[in-house]
């Protein structure tokens, strides 16, 4: 991989890359289905009705906790025919200012891995979702520090990889991406010429899905866990 031995910046995605975040939307989704299945007609599958409602809202309320909020209190009153007690419209709306508020717990090792990369690279942190519950995140996070540049994006596809990067002054053949989601992170990245690091977690959201996986090789590399990106990267750079 000779084009690609010098990296000019390092982009890191935030949830489920540095810090946990799917499993509390897996958390407050579960707790959906307790809550409304009781109040549902037989047969319904609640837990993709919400799913479907996510699908199609995304285009109109973008990405993040709030969206999931208004999309899960609908699909409540859908759901149930609108029979739906406003306790339960309550306690999903308590679910979601919880996780608003909930405290950033960082993935182990993270201030290590971004101290490291951050002696030989630019780094950039580039996350989708709500602009006021991401800003919050990286504010309180304890990292902020170690980013050249935060970016909060309404899409991760090509067009906004290259708009970000040009407005950085970064190569995309010398730009590698990290993070948690191949459809996310990686594919459009890989389309623009830039390299993919794709460190995969546990839980992935049903819409995060990828519809098939780059072939392992040049400028694609999948890595085990976050903390063994900089040997890789020390390995590649030499
Ligand atoms: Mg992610």
């Amino acid at each position: 991989m000779s084009s690609h031995e010098h990296f000019d910046a390092i982009g890191f995605d935030a949830d489920d890359t540095l810090w946990f975040s799917e499993d509390t939307f897996r958390h407050n989704e579960n707790r959906f289905v307790d809550l409304v299945s009781p109040y549902a007609p037989t047969g319904v599958d609640v837990k993709s009705a919400l799913v479907a409602t996510e699908r199609v809202n995304i285009g109109t309320y973008g990405y993040g906790v709030k969206s999931f909020g208004l999309s899960a209190v609908e699909a409540a009153i859908s759901i149930t025919n609108g029979t739906v007690p406003v306790a339960v419209l309550q306690e999903i709306l308590r679910g979601v200012r919880e996780h608003l508020t909930e405290p950033v717990r960082l993935f182990e090792g993270v201030a290590e891995v971004l101290s490291k990369v951050a002696q030989t690279h630019r780094i950039v942190l580039i996350t989708k979702g709500d602009l006021v519950h991401q800003t919050h995140k990286v504010d309180t996070s304890g990292l902020a520090h170690y980013f050249d540049h935060v970016e909060i994006v309404l899409e991760k596809d090509p067009a906004t990889y290259r708009r970000v990067l040009t407005s950085l002054d970064i190569d995309p053949h010398h730009f590698c991406m990290v993070g948690n989601s191949l459809h996310s992170d990686i594919m459009p990245v890989l389309a623009i010429g830039g390299f993919g690091a794709y460190v995969p977690y546990e839980i992935l959201w049903e819409l995060d899905q990828s519809e098939g996986a780059p072939t392992a090789g040049d400028r694609f590399v999948e890595i085990a866990k976050l903390a063994d990106f900089p040997d890789w990267l020390a390995s590649i750079s030499r």
